[in-house]
């Protein structure tokens, strides 16, 4: 609720610095053309419906990039051509001049979009909320990388593959490892079709909590930022045992909507240790997480790293590596939901 909040504020705000700017722009450049007859009023007037005429244009955009082109770059420059055109025009018509001198008035408008998105630079993205996607699937189904669908055989619900689409064509034509939305995990046959993967929202400024998916520098490479479920808290001793995380010697609960995941932590053929499984318990630090994918069977997470960040044991994602808490599905729309 409260990342909703803050989503939906920060919009609000990030569109009103925009109109404000976008007027003082114009009133500048209308008296640097030297238009006559420059009313406030007349700037209100023309930074509306300029403003009206964009944002339906990029709803516009949305909708396309939803159900028609490929890729939103090329639905994005329906308000890209809008954002240009409209406004000469517009300005033109309501003051009255030649599209020339409309020209001029509005070139430091320009200004307006650039001074937003460096707003949205400096305060938004760095403590706010940011966008994020994924390249994998091991995160199935709660968060869904590039992916090929099939059937569950169990439930006859969708299910993603896990191999990622850069290894599943020469593969194609045999049963593959598949997660469904009920967290079955089966062999079965994928369709070729390749479906774009999600894009979510990350909040900056909420303490994570256990069950939430968090954003993290990968703690033996700290380039790479990766996205997983934090499953133990500082100070506890992480087990995984009869498919469920034991903090400590007790059976932490899931949230509803990942019930059915079956945490796995036996894996006969593992080269080296599991970390969590009964061999070898994880004892984290005061500052320190363990986390796993929801798609246990494949997935290189807390239980399989060899390589820590300094002074830090190898499965542990030290507190100065987290960046955020997922908080939104955005897109696309059929996939939007509310994470926390
Ligand atoms: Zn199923």
């Amino acid at each position: 609720m409260l990342s909703t909040v803050v989503l939906v504020i920060t919009y609000l705000i990030l569109l009103l610095v925009w109109f404000a700017l976008w007027a003082v722009f114009l009133r500048l450049g209308l008296r640097w053309a030297k238009i006559e007859g420059i009313t406030s009023r007349r700037i209100l007037r023309v930074t509306t419906l300029v403003f009206a005429i964009q944002v339906l244009s990029n709803v516009g955009a949305g909708v396309l990039a939803w159900r028609i082109a490929p890729q939103i770059v090329w639905a994005a420059l329906v308000p890209l051509v809008t954002g240009l055109l409209v406004p000469w025009w517009v300005i033109a018509h309501a003051f009255q001049t030649r599209l020339r001198r409309s020209f001029q008035a509005w070139v430091p408008t320009l200004a307006a979009g650039v001074a937003t998105a460096l707003v949205s630079l400096v305060l938004v993205r760095p403590f706010l909320v940011e966008t994020f996607s994924i390249p994998t699937n091991t995160m199935a189904p709660t968060l869904l990388g590039n992916h090929l669908k099939g059937t569950c055989p169990d439930c006859g619900r969708p299910s993603v593959a896990a191999l990622p689409i850069s290894v599943l064509p020469s593969l194609s034509g045999r049963p593959q490892l598949m997660i469904c939305e009920n967290f079955h995990v089966l062999q079965g046959m994928v369709g070729s079709r390749v479906f774009p993967g999600d894009r979510f929202l990350v909040a900056k400024y909420l303490r994570p909590r256990r069950w939430d998916l968090i954003v993290f520098r990968n703690p033996g490479e700290p380039s790479e930022q990766y996205v997983m479920r934090l499953v133990g808290l500082p100070g506890e001793e992480i087990l995984i045992q009869d498919g469920a995380v034991w903090a400590n010697g007790t059976k932490q609960t899931p949230p509803d909507s990942i019930r059915n995941i079956r945490y796995l932590s036996e894996f006969p053929n593992a080269r080296g240790k599991v970390w969590g499984s009964v061999n070898h318990p994880a004892p984290l630090g005061a500052d320190e997480y363990f986390v796993l994918g929801d798609f246990s069977a494949n997935s290189e997470d807390s239980r399989f790293w060899s390589e820590g960040a300094p002074g830090h044991p190898s499965f542990a994602v030290p507190r100065s590596h987290l960046r955020g808490v997922v908080t939104h599905i955005c897109w696309p729309p059929q996939r939007w939901r509310i994470l926390r």
